[in-house]
């Protein structure tokens, strides 16, 4: 396993019981919250370069499990074509293995997730019982007229291990319909109809959209008007010394 780490803040040490680095005190340990297309998978993307850290997106986890057919992919299809949320058990389930993954010792950003109050008082359980300290809840803030035209012109890579975003008029890929990172189809997401839009938008409002006071009441939130990932990223870069 490497590590990258000239980007680590503080001195790595090494577990002589498991035999490699353990960075879990000086690693990066970030919720990102906002509303669909604010941002957040590209702001995690820009993020894991920068201290090698990994991406844990939920909606990715799900895409991948309906592409592939799996239990969990048939029990969650039909919520997310609809662009409702997954019931909270199946997500707690999927989170409680992965964040005990050996790659989540570099650090994560949970992208999507969590998207209720029920999610987050679980995540702090299931974080306090792994011994992992949170640094802060960023939440990327975006006004709503920009958040709707991003959507409805965001075009996602079909192959589920690669899911690279693009966007028909700031952002497309080089050949049209086609990813520029693996060659295959570029296409529109399912939940991504105007209909499914609205939809999770209105989700967001009422079961995710709280969670910025409750990370707010555990000391915890970063708050980031932002219409650049840009300026997110400046804005974490300082707020964790980075
Ligand atoms: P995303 O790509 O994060 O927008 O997620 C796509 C869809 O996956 C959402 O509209 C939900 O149906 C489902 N999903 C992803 N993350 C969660 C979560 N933390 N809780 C419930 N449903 C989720």
């Amino acid at each position: 396993m490497s590590y990258n780490l000239s980007a680590v803040d503080g001195e790595a040490f090494y577990d002589t019981d498991k035999h490699e680095y353990n960075l879990q005190e000086n690693t990066m340990k970030l919720i990102l919250l906002g509303a669909p297309g604010a941002g957040k998978g590209t702001v995690a993307k820009l993020l894991t370069a920068i201290d090698g850290s990994v991406q844990i997106s939920t909606g990715d986890i799900l895409r991948g499990a309906v592409q592939a057919g799996t239990e969990l992919g048939k029990e969650a299809e039909g919520y997310m074509k609809r662009g409702d949320l997954v019931p909270d058990s199946l997500i707690m389930g999927i989170m409680e293995k992965r964040l005990q993954e050996p790659d989540c010792a570099k650090g994560f950003l949970l992208d999507g997730f969590p998207r209720t109050i029920p999610q987050a008082e679980a995540l702090t359980e299931l974080l306090a019982k792994l011994d992992i300290t949170l640094d802060k809840a960023v939440d990327i803030d975006v006004p709503k007229d920009i958040i709707l035209d991003r959507l409805c012109t965001r075009r996602t890579c079909e192959n589920s291990d690669c899911q690279s975003i693009y966007n028909v008029k700031s952002n497309p890929p080089k050949q049209e319909g086609i990813c520029d990172k693996c060659g295959s189809k570029v296409v529109q997401r399912e939940d991504e109809t105007e209909e499914a839009i609205s939809h999770r938008l209105a989700t967001y409002n009422e079961k995710t959209a709280p969670l910025i006071g409750f990370y707010e009441k555990e000391g915890l939130l970063l708050s980031v008007k932002a219409v650049s990932s840009d300026a997110v990223i400046d804005a974490v870069k300082k707020e964790l010394s980075l």
